[in-house]
């Protein structure tokens, strides 16, 4: 018998670039038979979007003058996650480094959070209302998109390790990857800080010295301990 969903089920998973929160939140996703919902990913597409209109970022009125022109369409299947805009699937630029390095100035802009917080809830809603749960992965889930979560996890990792997996995935020169990950993230990571509180209820694992394994099945263990999901 596989895993039946209790209605209404949200896991929140938060933390920073290179927390493995990605990973994770897909393989607790699948563990559990629930959907998956990357709001990272939307922040990304609207950011390539705007990127490839040439519209300058730091011109704050130019990127509230265009936020709701394009149709971001975002997947909720774990083992295929699908971000389109307009009809075009941008899985792979929205992971650019010109990307990575330009999301956190529009998403910074309250009116662009207001739009994609809007967004994201009517996919949780419309996902749970259909009594299948939904892991949600991001910044503010437990916050801001979904403070009513079951779960909630904030998943965090030594400033190195961050960079090491971050640089791990690029493939360049090593040592230099490595310095301008690192540079890359500081300043990331301080932009980001006004949307990335902790909630109060969530709890704070930090996977500096744990295996992707190990980060699921703490995640898992908490699902079931606390009846969001149960064994059909
Ligand atoms: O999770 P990921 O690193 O793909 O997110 C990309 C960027 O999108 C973050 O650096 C942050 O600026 C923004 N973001 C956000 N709120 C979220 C998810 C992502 O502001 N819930």
């Amino acid at each position: 018998m596989g895993e039946v969903t209790r209605p209404g089920a949200v896991i929140a998973i938060d933390g920073p670039a290179g927390s493995g929160k990605s990973t994770a939140a897909r393989r607790v996703a699948i563990a559990l038979g629930l959907r998956y919902l990357d709001t990272g990913a939307m922040y990304r597409a609207l950011t390539w979007w705007l990127l490839e209109q040439g519209i300058d970022l730091a011109d704050t009125a130019a990127v509230l003058a265009r936020i709701a022109e394009p149709r971001i369409e975002i997947g909720t299947d774990p083992r295929q996650p699908r971000i389109a805009v307009n009809g075009t699937d941008v899985a792979g630029p929205i992971r650019d480094r010109r990307v990575s390095n330009s999301v956190s100035t529009v998403a910074a802009i309250p009116e662009v959070r207001a739009l994609l917080v809007a967004r994201q809830r009517e996919i949780i809603a419309a996902t749970t209302a259909t009594g299948t749960g939904i892991v949600a992965e991001g910044r503010d889930i437990g916050t801001v998109v979904a403070p009513d979560a079951a779960v909630k996890v904030y998943l965090t990792a030594s400033e190195e390790v961050r960079a090491q997996r971050r640089s791990a995935e690029l493939d360049a020169d090593p040592a230099a990857t490595m310095a301008a990950v690192r540079r890359e993230q500081a300043r990331r990571d301080e932009r980001d800080a006004p949307q990335s509180a902790m909630a109060a209820d969530a709890v704070d694992i930090d996977t500096s010295a744990l295996t992707l394994d190990e980060v699921v099945d703490q995640v898992v263990a908490m699902a079931w301990s606390r009846r969001t999901v149960s064994r059909g």
